[in-house]
């Protein structure tokens, strides 16, 4: 079409939506996606169930957008009204899809089991205007509409089904439609460091960047994700180019990166424990199992996560962990003392190469003048010993939950890199 910029709206449908019931996940992913594929996305809007509202926000898209994506509303039930209001706005007519109608047959038979309801093989329709995007993962089939050189695509609201169609169907077709720039992204984590010092650290580096590179700052509790964004022409070109800029970046945050890749603390860990064939254990209270759900949500991570204790109360620290009744007593169960107890115990009984422990006071209730809520323990137990460190968060206590977790899979990787990629141990023996 053209070579200029080319933008795309989202459009949310559902109540749910609107009164914060579900949370509009699907937006945020479509956006990413289309993002990496040089579509600028300009306005996201969630509507009602409602047939005017949904009309308006179609005329409104699209006079703003080439590219309008709709979710939701593609049920059975009566309040799933976009399919007919798509019929009507695109003046069609609603006809049986005969693979879509095998799609939802076939469904029934092997999942469902049920006798099919009528409204069941209402799913089936389309309009008769449509190219029919066909559902692998559940039973309303997506539409893509094409008007005025603008294309509109409905979606199911479910997510997995939304993605599995964005991923088979619409992404690989918009670049054929479209004249999309080539768009290259290099990602790197850094930990322990706040964006604005961050931002003083490069601040030559990113005034001189060149028009067409764009850095993004994405920070999430302690941790900065830090992207490079080239949009050009030449693919090639822009790739030589990024990568240049991308080890100067490296060089400049060598001390705070965590991964010079888009990963996340947890597998940029997994890596390093897989790589030096090392194990290692948790002992968690405050964390309630928090941190061996992280390492556990890696695939592959049975290679070097042998498994933890959630030491939640007391007792379990003291009978199971075998931390000294003394230093419960002497020092509490938030205490540099405890968790190097709990890391010992922990790396000895579970047989691993590094463990770590934490406790803290997550709040809202359970803190006092000494201890505060937000105070937190970590320690980290390795061969060349056993580390502790305190912290202070200040969020509610979900949050707390998370930044400790940070944190101490931060202590664990600051600990693995000194004792493993600087043979540490080994000038130490
Ligand atoms: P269904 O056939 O399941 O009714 P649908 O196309 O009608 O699909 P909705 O009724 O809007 O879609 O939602 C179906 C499911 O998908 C619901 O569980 C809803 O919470 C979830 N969902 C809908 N929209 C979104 C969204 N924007 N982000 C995340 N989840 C969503
Ligand atoms: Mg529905």
């Amino acid at each position: 079409m053209t070579n200029d910029r080319v933008y795309a709206s989202i459009i949310t449908i559902g109540d749910e939506l609107l009164i914060g019931q579900t949370i509009d996940t699907n937006s945020a992913w479509m956006a990413q996606e289309l993002n990496k594929l040089g579509i600028w996305v300009k306005r996201r809007v969630a509507v009602g169930d409602l047939w005017d509202e949904i009309w308006n926000a179609l005329d409104e898209e699209s006079k703003q957008s080439q590219v309008i994506l709709i979710t939701g509303g593609l049920g059975p039930t009566a309040d799933d009204i976009t399919k007919p209001l798509l019929n009507e706005y695109f003046g069609g007519k609603l006809v049986i899809d005969e693979a879509a109608l095998r799609n939802v047959k076939d469904i029934f038979e092997k999942y469902i089991k049920r006798q099919m309801l009528d409204v069941n093989l209402k799913q089936a329709e389309v309009p008769d205007v449509c190219t029919v995007i066909q559902n692998k993962r559940g039973t309303a089939p997506g539409m893509w509409f094409e008007k005025d050189g603008k294309v509109f695509i409905s979606m199911p609201g479910v997510p997995n089904e939304m993605k599995g169609m964005m991923s088979d169907f619409v992404l690989p077709r918009l670049p054929q439609i479209f004249s999309l720039p080539a768009v290259v992204h290099r990602t790197l984590l850094t930990a322990g460091i706040g964006e604005s010092y961050i931002a003083d650290r490069i601040k030559d580096f990113e005034t001189n960047l060149p028009e067409h590179i764009k850095l993004a700052y994405l920070p999430n509790f302690g941790m900065v994700r830090l992207r490079l964004t080239a949009t050009g022409k030449n693919e090639t070109e822009i790739t030589a180019e990024v990568d240049n800029l991308f080890l100067n970046l490296q060089s400049q945050l060598q001390d705070v990166m965590v991964i010079n890749e888009d990963k996340t603390l947890e597998e940029a860990i997994g890596l390093m424990l897989a790589k030096h064939n090392k194990t290692v254990a948790t002992a968690e209270s405050c964390t309630g199992g928090y941190i061996s759900h992280l390492i556990t949500s890696v695939p592959g991570s049975s290679k070097y996560f042998k498994g933890g204790i959630v030491s939640y109360h007391n007792t379990v620290k003291e009978n199971i962990l075998c931390v000294d009744a003394d230093t419960l007593d002497n020092h509490g169960a938030v205490s540099a003392e405890t968790v190097f107890e709990m890391a010992v115990a922990a790396k000895e009984l579970i047989k691993t190469d590094f463990a770590i422990a934490v406790s803290g006071v997550m709040g809202p209730d359970g803190g006092t003048d000494e201890k505060p809520v937000g105070t937190v323990w970590v320690a980290v137990a390795a061969k060349s010993g056993t580390i502790t460190k305190k912290f202070q968060t200040r969020y509610g206590r979900h949050q707390n939950i998370e930044v400790t977790a940070i944190h101490a899979l931060n202590l664990l990787r600051q600990t693995i890199i000194t004792e493993l990629e600087n043979n540490f141990s080994d000038n130490n023996k």
